[in-house]
């Protein structure tokens, strides 16, 4: 009987450590079997090293079911994982889609929306900030052909948070943003460009130090010149 009762807790405690995964920018309570503590590790320096920022330990949760993960934010089934930014804490929260096939991506995304907000606090537009989280997290670049036949913001300036662009369309709220991104990349020196904004807006660097004047009449000549 002792020696069941030791093995039963051997068994729940090994269970439990297999479901923790505990570094200095995160703590995951239920981190599924296929990720391992050393690629957390990974793909959170990367982005760290990009950014010149140590996270302050945030939590990460996953989610097994849609329907839980939906009720913790209010982006319907778009999302497939989402940040939550507080001044007491950040948190990234994500859900059934995310998987050994698209971990380092989604959670490089995510990462680039906790450093925003605990260092540079609102210095980045909404409008450039999911460009720079997929540019910075590594996601194929945009689609020139595809973009250039969409409908483009007359002023790119006024595309607000995806889930209520006011173009209505999320996936091109997400690609406009990261060809802004891309275009900012070729035509300014963009490691710079987010040193210079630190608490300052990133915005006002655009004109002065990348030296582009009319930001979206270069936006519209730069897409139709990568789509040809
Ligand atoms: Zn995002």
């Amino acid at each position: 009987m002792k020696y069941l009762l030791l093995f039963v807790f051997l068994l729940m405690s090994v269970s439990v450590q297999a479901k923790e995964i505990r570094t200095n920018a995160v703590i995951m309570p239920n981190a599924p079997k296929w990720l391992k503590r050393v690629r957390v590790d990974r793909v959170t320096s990367k982005i760290q090293y990009k950014l010149e920022w140590s996270i302050r330990r945030i939590k990460v949760h996953f989610y097994d079911s849609q329907s839980e993960f939906e009720k913790i934010h209010n982006f319907g089934k778009t999302a497939s994982a989402v940040t939550k930014k507080s001044k007491k804490e950040q948190s990234v929260h994500l859900g059934p889609l995310v998987n050994d096939s698209n971990f380092d991506r989604i959670f490089g995304h995510e990462l680039v929306h906790v450093i925003f907000y605990q260092k540079y606090t609102g210095a980045i537009p909404s409008w450039l900030e999911e460009g720079f989280a997929n540019f910075l997290s590594k996601k194929k670049p945009v689609d020139y052909k595809w973009l250039a036949k969409q409908d483009l913001p007359p002023d790119v300036r006024t595309m607000t948070r995806p889930c209520r662009n006011t173009y209505g369309n999320v996936k091109l709220h997400y690609r406009v943003s990261q060809a802004l991104v891309e275009m900012l990349d070729k035509k300014c020196d963009l490691e710079n460009l987010l040193r210079l904004s630190v608490q300052r807006k990133l915005d006002d660097y655009i004109g002065t130090y990348c030296e582009i004047k009319d930001l979206n009449g270069t936006f519209k000549q730069w897409v139709m010149a990568k789509a040809k």
